[in-house]
């Protein structure tokens, strides 16, 4: 076990991470603090109920501690030491990457963006947008998804399927075989079940099990964009959490324009 070391120091302002799935993840910006020989000028604040329930406020005197090598976390405010200045914290009610409304999803601590397209999530999302489970596009792994995104090839899930051979060969390491293998893959990837694109789409809490009794129920996406609660909670094994994180995806233009544009392009239309 390792020492717990506590230092104390001002909380300068609370930033905000989002994450590979879209999750918000608040941290603090602390004015530069030394715990245990380290010197701290970020720390987790975990999430929006950590923040509310500790009562931090900009401003605040602050107790940061560090166990190991584990993230510094905020652990107290001193609220003695308050005048009055100090300012409490409103959790951003939309993206600040793109933007888009956020969601907290009912009984989770987490607030998260759901859009797909999110410039935060592109990587990530498309990461798993090709995974085996989902398309399994083989030749597309992280270190190509990279290249593709920085340059410029890739802004969302439907530019995968505009990719040329052309586009391809010039990228660093990729050559004309490579390439043309690249785009094999992605056009044979367009016949995948449709329960793997809806796996493919990132939905929370939508696994392979879930969707795959989603695909054999309403067959296309357009009964499925259409479905509502209730259908949706008659089904076998599709709880109140899955069933409203559904309908919270197809509520979102966004993820709504970029499904329309994939079955556009003749992908995971079911
Ligand atoms: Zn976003």
């Amino acid at each position: 076990k390792f020492a717990v070391r506590k230092s104390k120091t001002k909380l300068l302002d609370i930033g905000i991470n989002v994450g590979p799935t879209g999750s918000l993840n608040p941290y603090a910006v602390l004015l530069p603090v030394d715990v245990n020989g380290v010197m701290v000028k970020r720390a987790t604040l975990h999430n929006e109920d950590y923040i509310n329930t500790k009562d931090l406020r900009i401003g605040d005197q602050v107790i940061v501690e560090r166990a190991g090598d584990v993230i510094p976390k905020v652990v107290d405010s001193v609220v003695e030491e308050r005048n009055g200045s100090e300012i409490p914290f409103k959790f951003p009610s939309v993206c600040p990457s793109c933007l888009y409304k956020v969601v907290r999803l009912e009984g989770e601590s987490t607030v998260i963006c759901l859009n797909v397209s999110c410039p935060a999530r592109l990587e990530r999302s498309i990461e798993h947008f090709v995974s085996k489970v989902a398309m399994d596009i083989q030749g597309m792994g992280p270190r190509i998804v990279r290249i593709l995104i920085e340059n410029n090839l890739i802004n969302n899930l439907p530019d995968i399927f505009q990719l040329k051979i052309n586009d391809l060969i010039i990228l660093d390491g990729m050559g004309q075989k490579k390439a043309e293998n690249l785009v094999k893959a992605i056009n044979d990837s367009k016949t995948r079940p449709f329960s793997n694109f809806l796996v493919a789409l990132g939905i929370p809490y939508l696994g392979i099990e879930s969707a795959a009794i989603l695909a054999n129920h309403f067959a296309y996406m357009e009964n499925l964009v259409k479905g509502t609660h209730d259908e949706l909670l008659s089904l076998p094994s599709i709880g109140d959490k899955i069933a409203q994180s559904i309908i919270d995806y197809f509520a979102n233009e966004s993820n709504l324009g970029t499904v329309n544009a994939l079955n556009e392009l003749g992908v995971g239309i079911g």
